[in-house]
C-alpha cells in the first residue's frame, strides 16, 4: 500500500468481471489501483459458441475485447494465468503468457475478486477416460476449442466424418445441433453423429418435458443416443461402458468441468469440490478481502446451476461490494434467481425455452436468444 492506495487484483474476465470493469468505467475511486490477470486480450462469450460451430456467428461475433474495456476503467492487464494463491500474504503467482512464456511472478493485492471459471482438470480427466487429453478435442477451453474447430470442418468437408460428442448437458446438446448443421450443410455427405450421455437422459438437468423435446429434436435430425458411459478414447474410436467401441473421427468434449486444482494451498475456505466457498455478498467465507463470482464460487447459502447466467447476475451486485469493500460502506446482498429462463439452441433457427417447469420451442425462441446474446455483447463493443 502507498499513500492509501488500495490494489484490486480482479482474477480472470468471466461474464461477471466484464461487468465490475464497465462498473469501474463509470467511476473509479482515485485511491483505488486496479490489475487485471488474464490470459487473453479477449472473453469469448460460451452462449454463442454453438453458434460459431453452426456458422452463425464469426469468431469475433463472439468475443468481448477486453482491453478497451480495461483501459476505460482505468485498469492495468497482466496477461497471464493465475496458478496459485496465498491468502495470508496477498499474493497471486503468476504463469505468463505471451512476451514470457512460463515465468512465474507474483502479484500482491489487498482486495481480490476470482472469476476464471470452471475447467477441465487435464489430470482428471485421463484418469477417468484414459486417452481423452491426447485424442479428444475438448469444449473447454473455449478459446482453443474455437482456434481447433475450422480443422474439424476441414476434415468434414474432405470426407464423411463420424462425430460423437460425450457429454449431454446444455453445452453438450447445443454443440451437438450445431456440429450437426454445420456438417450436413458443409460437409461431405453420408456423415454420422452421436451424442454419448455418460449413462443417464438427455439434458439430465431439465425437466422430462424438455428431455422429451430434445429427444424429438434429436430424432428428426438422425442424431444417435447412446446411454453409455464414456470410458476411454483411442485413435480413431470411443471405448464405452459396457465394453463396445464407437468408430469416431471426431470426438468432442462437452463433459462436467472441475473446480482449479491451484485454489488448494490458497488457505482460502473450499468446498468439498474445491470450489471457493462465498457468503450471500459474494465474499469468501474465511477472507473479507477476497470475493468471487461464476463457476469457480460456491454459494454456501444456496445452490443454483453452473451457468453464464448466473455469472451474468452475480456482476452488478459483485461490483457493488468490491466499491463498498473499498470504501468501508456496507455490502449488499446478492440473491440469485430461483427459477432461470434457458434457451436451448438446436442449431440455427430452433430453440427450446424453459423456465421452471415451463417448456416451448420454436423459431421464435432462437431469434430470442440471439437477441438475448447479441444484446449483451453490444453492451461491450466500445
Ligand atoms: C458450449 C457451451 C455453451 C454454453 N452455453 C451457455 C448458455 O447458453 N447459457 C448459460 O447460462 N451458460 C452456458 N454455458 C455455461 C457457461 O459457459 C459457464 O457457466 C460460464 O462461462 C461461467 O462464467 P464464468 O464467468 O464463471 O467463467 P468464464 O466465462 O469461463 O470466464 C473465465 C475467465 O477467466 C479466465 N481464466 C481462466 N483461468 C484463469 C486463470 N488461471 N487465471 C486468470 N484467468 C483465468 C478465462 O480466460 C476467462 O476470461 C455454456 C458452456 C459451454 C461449454
Amino acid at each position: 500500500m502507498h499513500h492509501g492506495i488500495k490494489k484490486l487484483l480482479l482474477l480472470g474476465a468471466g461474464h461477471a468481471h466484464v461487468q465490475v470493469l464497465a462498473r469501474l468505467a463509470q467511476g473509479r475511486p482515485g485511491n483505488l489501483d486496479v490489475t487485471v490477470l488474464t490470459p487473453y486480450p479477449h472473453q469469448t462469450y460460451s452462449g454463442m459458441t454453438p453458434g460459431f460451430v453452426a456458422g452463425h456467428y464469426s469468431e469475433a461475433d463472439c468475443r468481448i475485447a477486453l482491453e478497451p474495456l480495461m483501459q476505460a476503467a482505468g485498469a492495468r492487464w497482466v496477461q497471464g494465468r493465475c496458478n496459485g494463491i496465498d491468502a495470508a500474504a496477498r499474493t497471486v503467482s503468476v504463469l505468463s503468457s505471451g512476451a514470457t512464456p512460463g515465468k512465474p511472478a507474483t502479484l500482491p493485492y489487498d482486495l481480490l475478486s476470482i472469476d476464471t471459471g470452471a475447467v477441465l482438470d487435464r489430470a482428471r480427466l485421463e484418469a477417468d477416460m484414459p486417452g481423452a487429453a491426447t485424442h479428444a478435442l475438448a469444449v473447454r477451453p473455449i478459446e482453443a476449442f474455437t482456434t481447433l474447430w475450422p480443422q474439424v470442418m476441414e476434415l468434414a468437408q474432405r470426407e464423411a466424418v463420424s462425430l460423437a460428442v460425450v457429454g449431454a448437458g446444455a453445452g453438450g446438446i447445443e454443440l451437438m445441433f450445431a456440429a450437426e448443421q454445420a456438417i450436413r450443410q458443409n460437409g461431405q455427405r453420408g456423415a454420422r453423429f452421436t451424442l454419448v450421455t455418460g449413462g443417464p437422459e438427455v439434458a439430465a438437468g431439465y425437466s422430462p418435458g424438455v428431455q422429451r423435446r430434445v429427444l424429438r429434436q434429436l430424432k428428426r435430425r438422425g442424431i444417435t443416443v447412446l446411454r453409455e458411459a464414456c470410458t476411454g478414447v483411442s485413435e480413431g474410436e470411443l471405448h464405452l461402458g459396457n465394453g463396445a467401441r464407437l468408430a469416431c473421427d471426431v470426438p468432442l468434449l462437452a463433459i462436467g468441468t472441475h473446480a482449479p486444482v491451484w485454489l488448494q494451498g490458497s488457505g482460502l475456505a473450499l468446498s468439498e469440490a474445491g470450489h471457493l466457498q462465498v457468503n450471500e455478498y459474494q465474499q469468501s467465507t474465511s477472507h473479507a478481502n477476497v470475493f468471487a463470482a461464476g463457476d469457480v464460487a460456491n454459494r454456501i447459502d444456496q445452490t443454483h446451476p453452473r451457468s453464464g447466467v448466473y455469472a451474468v447476475r452475480a456482476g452488478p451486485p459483485l461490483a457493488h461490494n468490491l466499491l463498498a469493500s473499498h470504501e468501508g460502506q456496507p455490502l449488499k446482498a446478492h440473491h440469485p434467481p430461483r427459477h432461470s429462463l434457458n434457451l436451448l439452441s438446436c442449431g440455427t433457427g430452433h430453440a427450446i425455452a424453459s423456465y421452471g417447469p415451463w417448456h416451448l420451442e420454436g423459431a421464435w425462441a432462437w431469434w430470442w436468444k440471439d437477441r438475448i446474446d447479441q444484446g449483451f455483447m453490444a453492451r461491450y463493443r466500445r
